[in-house]
């Protein structure tokens, strides 16, 4: 009998980037349909970026293949994991901590969380771990993200608290926006941006990157500062401020101390010294310092660019002083506002959820916190021993002094730095445990057990964002399979262990519920910086999402803080740090000559494992590049797109090379994103193969950003490119991939098209691997079909293996020296389009480099929202003049790129500057100036 489909409407938030937008999914039967912004969320009024509106296809049953649904063990280290149940399992966990903690000690076990857990999530992680077993070793992602904006924050305001709103975005009157590529990372955000400028064209903005990115492409005036010589410019700018008298003297006499010793120091540091070391000019340091300086309200926006480097609090300390000296700091539109990069890390942050930290802004290192900490939960004690961070977690792992780990919601096999010393770590450590959405990351190969976690869509509790504003998270459709709560793992296994550990006593983990985690952190916030004993859930859910602090009897949180000019320092007064210059740990050389920095692509996130489903999140970056500068390509005889070798101090990796306008001479840039899944080969673990772990010395934050490489030519002989959409399921396909990476010295898996998505192979290996190989591959592509078309040219080695169902090309292998895929591009367009392939049946066979006359092979996709790609907007440019606003107005009533979520704004202004209309000589002019 059939029953009247069951419709829900359920408001939460997204679970990518630190904006923390509000959502509205729709549900029916228990699936989620479709996602749309939630237009009474102060964070994004109604509007999502691309990742945001493509939530929806994440949660579909091919984006799905790749979720754990059941426990799985394994007995040891050489057998396979097999599905088990939860009790044995937990009971298996419990043991082993009891028995490791028995024999080494509590150090001897290490947590390893995640930015993404909600904030009841990292409470109760954060109590198993520092209250009942009594180790300080947890730490998180938030490591590698946000660690030393904490730390600048800490050293300078005197806490953890970002001190203004996105409501200053409409305030300011001069943006400061450096290490962020807002555009890309935080849209939403950049959105307002863009919307601030339009209605006060006069504003300012300065972008400070190494890269001309789509957020420099929109600057007023641009710094590119070499990697990692921020707290330079910085210093030159104060040293600027103070010359030219455009700091205030009076905000800094009432309300900061520690003065003098940062004047004493940026004495030395002029523009002309500072442009030496930050190759930027003199000039452009001066008008960067005076228009920060001397705006009615300038607003710093920083990320990544500042966090990760070996001078990450010093560089987050050095913007802040620039905030203090010129009073532009607890006012409308001014002060310095740190971008989270996950869409929990503040929540995590509030519980004290890292190696480094307790519960509420409270400090490890305080005798009188811990005691408050212990006395609440009734523990037995909180150790006062320091917790091991990220690399000091993996890095003890490896040398055996941590036995067992347990890694939570995050994927470190892909996201640490020097990925060589965590793959050792994993290997050494006695027992793994991994507890996660997904079953298919880099770090599920080193687990001995799988916890399936829900996921976003399922799970309940609540996240706090940039602006400090905690939203509710709720769940629109049940746990899939038997994954549970994150928080009710932790709660489960605590209980178990409490029967080792404290017999008898009563349990620390009485939870039933999210809300009664969130009620038990929201009491020990009384009294602290970050109070919220006024919020509660119903609160919440009658009023929408809130700012901290939120104590008793308030009825609205602070928009803005030290407003009065009172800072958490034991003064009172925020302190001027004052900290040296110290380029990059990673050090440029003869052998070593290049600058690589990473950063991130618009449409993924992190370690991909749930953008990287769905296939139409390719089409703005394909595949796999190290960008590089042109001249420095042509220099090394390379050609756009030839596989090279790439090769840091501690490994190396095949990758594809192009040309990129946006990098000097001497860098080169690669997106974070792309793991062993992605980008792989026998000794390739992705991106942060090449890394380096070196961190600073307050944050303990590595310094990703920064690395010395040298490229080389790779010299592999043989290529393959394959492609197919005959898979129903595109994601098993890449699972199944996975298994041939280790035999192939450069092997790339992407998922390609739209409507018909499928996958793209692309190897390169010394010589022909062996035949076992091939065959397999052909397998999984269905190749292995009696009706698949062959050509063999054995003097070449050359092979082409051609599927047709139908009329319709559904996978192709081509395969032998480089000539032999010459035809790859075309014919996977050709593939993707699903058009006939009757009339092309006799160039099927054969390596044509170029397209059938008439095709148009596609490029990629621009505006995702509406499928437009590059090509067709630079072929309609071409045909639109005028200055630039009214070409982009144009431009979005012809082809409605744009139009939509707005996420590629950038690039169509870049496309729009650097493509003149024909026989325009206006646009043409408009064009060379906005360039
Ligand atoms: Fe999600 Fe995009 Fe909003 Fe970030 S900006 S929270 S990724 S919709």
């Amino acid at each position: 009998m059939s029953h009247a489909p069951i419709l829900k409407t359920t408001r939460s938030t997204c679970c990518y980037c630190g904006t923390g937008c509000g959502v509205v999914i729709d549900s029916c039967d228990g699936v989620v349909t479709g996602v749309r912004g939630d237009e009474n969320h102060p964070a994004n009024f109604g509007k999502l970026c691309t990742k945001g509106t493509t939530l929806a296809l994440t949660m579909q049953p091919r984006a799905m293949t790749g979720r754990a649904r059941v426990p799985e063990i394994r007995a040891d280290r050489a057998a396979p994991r097999q599905e088990a149940n939860w009790d044995s399992t937990l009971i298996t966990i419990a043991d082993k901590f009891a028995r490791t903690i028995a024999e080494h000690g509590a150090d001897a076990v290490g947590f390893y969380v995640s930015g993404q857990l909600l904030t009841e999530d990292y409470y109760v992680f954060n109590k198993l771990a520092k209250g009942l077993i009594g180790t300080n070793n947890i730490d998180t992602n938030s490591r590698l993200c946000m660690s030393s904006a904490v730390t600048g924050y800490q050293q300078t305001l005197g806490a953890d608290a970002p001190p203004c709103s996105y409501e200053d975005i409409e305030h300011a009157t001069c943006f400061f926006i450096t290490g962020s590529n807002t555009a890309f990372a935080h849209p939403i955000l950049f959105r307002r941006i863009e919307a601030a400028k339009e209605k006060n064209p006069d504003l300012k903005i300065i972008v400070i990157d190494p890269r001309r990115t789509e957020t420099a492409a929109f600057a007023d005036l641009f710094l590119p500062i070499l990697p990692g010589t921020d707290v330079a410019l910085f210093h030159a700018m104060l040293h600027v401020m103070l010359w030219e008298e455009w700091v205030d003297r009076d905000y800094i006499a009432a309300n900061t101390e520690d003065f003098d010793a940062l004047r004493t120091l940026v004495r030395e540091t002029s523009p002309a010294i500072a442009a030496e070391i930050c190759g930027v000019p003199a000039d452009d340091i001066i008008t960067a310092a005076r228009w920060f300086a001397t705006s009615t309200a300038t607003l710093s926006l920083y990320c990544q660019g500042l966090n990760q480097s070996t001078s990450g609090t010093a560089k987050n300390a050095s913007l802040i002083n620039l905030h203090l000296a010129t009073g532009q700091i607890g006012k409308p539109g001014a002060g310095p506002f740190s971008l989270t990069g996950q869409p929990n890390a503040m929540g995590g942050r509030e519980v004290g959820g890292m190696a480094t930290t307790l519960a509420a802004h409270r400090d490890i290192t305080n005798p009188q916190h811990r005691e408050e900490v212990r006395a609440f939960w009734n523990a037995d004690r909180i150790s006062d021993v320091r917790g091991k961070t990220a690399v000091e977690m993996f890095n003890a792992a490896k040398n055996g002094e941590i036995k067992l780990l347990w890694i939570v919601c995050t994927n470190p096999a892909q996201s640490m730095p020097d990925l060589a010393e965590v793959e050792a770590a994993f290997n050494n450590a006695e027992f793994v445990i991994v507890q996660d959405a997904y079953r298919n990351t880099e770090t599920i190969a080193f687990a001995d057990v799988v916890l399936p976690a829900t996921s976003w869509g399922e799970k309940e509790g609540t996240v706090t964002n940039s602006e400090r504003r905690i939203s509710r998270v709720r769940a629109a459709v049940p746990a899939l399979g038997e994954a549970r709560h994150d928080w009710q793992i932790a709660r489960d296994v605590g209980r178990l262990l409490e029967q080792h550990l404290r017999p008898g006593k009563p349990s620390m983990f009485a939870f039933e519920s999210p809300e009664e985690v969130w009620n038990e952190h929201r009491a020990l916030t009384a009294g602290r910086d970050l109070d919220i004993t006024g919020l509660s859930y119903d609160f919440i859910e009658a009023n929408g999402p809130q700012q901290w602090p939120f104590a008793k009897g308030a009825v609205v949180g602070k928009k803005r803080l030290y407003t009065d000019g009172k800072f958490q320092t034991t003064s009172g007064r925020a302190k001027f740090f004052a900290a040296k210059y110290q380029p990059p740990a990673d050090k440029v050389d003869a052998h070593y000559p290049l600058r690589l920095t990473t950063g991130r692509m618009r449409d993924q996130w992190h370690g991909m494992s749930r953008t990287g489903t769905v296939a139409s999140l390719f089409g703005t970056t394909p595949s796999p590049r190290l960008g590089m500068n042109p001249h420095d390509l042509a220099r090394r005889g390379f050609d756009d797109g030839e596989i090279i070798s790439v090769k840091s101090r501690r490994g190396s990796i095949y990758v594809q090379v192009e040309a990129c306008q946006g990098l000097r001479s001497g860098q080169v840039y690669i997106p974070m994103h792309w793991g062993k899944r992605f980008l792989g080969g026998a000794q390739s673990s992705g991106v942060n193969t090449l890394t380096t772990s070196a961190f600073d010395d307050y944050s303990r934050q590595p310094e990703l950003k920064h690395a010395a490489v040298k490229v080389v030519a790779a010299n592999l002989a043989w290529h393959l490119v394959a492609f197919c959409t005959c898979a129903a399921d595109e994601n098993h396909l890449l699972d199944k991939l996975q298994y041939l990476q280790p035999d192939v010295a450069y092997m790339s898996n992407v998922l390609i098209g739209r409507d018909r998505p499928g996958v793209l192979i692309h190897v390169a290996h010394h010589g022909a691997p062996s035949l076992a190989w091939l065959n397999q591959l052909d397998a999984i592509l269905s190749l292995d079909d009696v009706n698949t078309l062959r050509y063999d040219d054995a003097r070449r080695g050359s092979e082409r293996r051609i599927l047709v169902r139908g009329d319709v090309l559904v996978a192709v292998r081509l395969s032998g020296d480089a000539e032999s895929t010459l035809s790859a591009n075309w014919l996977r367009d050709w593939l993707l389009s699903g058009q006939p392939v009757a009339e092309i049946r006799r160039m099927l066979l054969s390596p044509v480099a170029t397209a059938p006359i008439g095709f148009l092979p596609s490029s990629r996709v621009v505006c995702q929202c509406h499928d437009v790609s590059e090509a067709a907007i630079r072929a309609q440019l071409l045909a639109i003049a005028g200055n630039a606003s009214e070409r982009l107005a144009a431009l979005k009533a012809k082809l409605k790129c744009g139009t939509e979520c707005g996420s590629c704004l950038p690039e169509l202004r870049t496309l729009i500057a650097n493509t003149a209309a024909t026989n325009d000589v206006v646009a043409t002019e408009v064009a060379v100036a906005v360039a």
